[in-house]
């Protein structure tokens, strides 16, 4: 539901979320868009009363955002030539025009074929979307590759655009994976795809997980290493549509 209130004579928009939750959390998302997520009893008027009090907070997390976001275009440029990681691989991005969205590496050079050539901000969309599906066929591909070595089965693999996690499992044996992988050396990414297979295995981080994990990458501390020094290098900017 949107909302809007005035506090110190300017107009505030919200957008209004009920959710299980027992108290009150403002979010400030890219684009100028604010959430509150309240609980189903709280009433709309305290509810509005609540966001007026906080209008210079959401004032400050707006503007802390939009910093962030224009710090994290100006650290990647997404243009003709500028460098971008394939598989742990520095290439230099060639872009080209056509209705459809296609990644293809010859040389030194990535092209990235999209519809929008001249807008940047479509080029690190388009970019991820195809570094995404370059990152589930290659994760499949290693999945099916370390599985039989643990003896273990899988469930549904999906690709999932996540800031800190690279990997999880869930109960049912499905196995999520962050599209950034694809971007790092290929031992990291192995690295990943080991770690959440022991888990089918071993449910923890005990001594045996790990033996487990070594097993199969007698080198996986380097890798695990790697990812948490580097990890928060890999992408392509932040894109401010469709992420939260
Ligand atoms: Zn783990």
């Amino acid at each position: 539901m949107k909302r809007s209130v005035t506090a110190g004579g300017e107009r505030f928009e919200y957008v209004l979320i009920r959710s299980r939750r027992q108290d009150v959390l403002l979010k400030a998302l890219p684009g100028g868009e604010t959430r509150v997520y309240a609980p189903s009893w709280a009433r709309i008027r305290d509810i509005d009363e609540l966001v007026r009090g906080r209008a210079g907070e959401l004032k400050r997390l707006h503007a802390e955002l939009e910093h962030a976001l224009e710090r994290s275009r100006l650290d990647h440029p997404m243009v003709e030539g500028s460098r971008v990681c394939v598989e742990g691989k520095g290439y230099f991005l060639r872009l080209l025009r056509g209705a459809r969205v296609s990644l293809e590496l010859s040389g030194d050079l990535c092209e990235l074929t999209l519809p929008e050539p001249e807008n940047e901000e479509r080029v690190r969309e388009a970019l991820k979307r195809a570094l995404s599906r370059r990152a589930l066929g290659r994760v499949r591909e290693r999945l099916e590759y370390y599985a039989p070595r643990l003896g273990v089965e899988f469930g549904r693999v999906a690709i999932r655009d996540q800031r800190s996690r690279w990997g999880s499992c869930s109960s049912k044996r499905n196995l999520n994976f962050n599209w950034k992988l694809i971007m790092a050396p290929p031992e990291v990414l192995d690295y990943v795809v080991v770690h959440e297979l022991c888990h089918l295995i071993e449910f923890n981080h005990s001594p045996r997980f790990w033996r487990l994990v070594e097993g199969q990458l007698p080198e996986y501390e380097y890798w695990k290493r790697w990812l948490k020094e580097h990890g928060g290098e890999l992408g392509v900017g932040a894109v401010a549509t469709g992420n939260s």
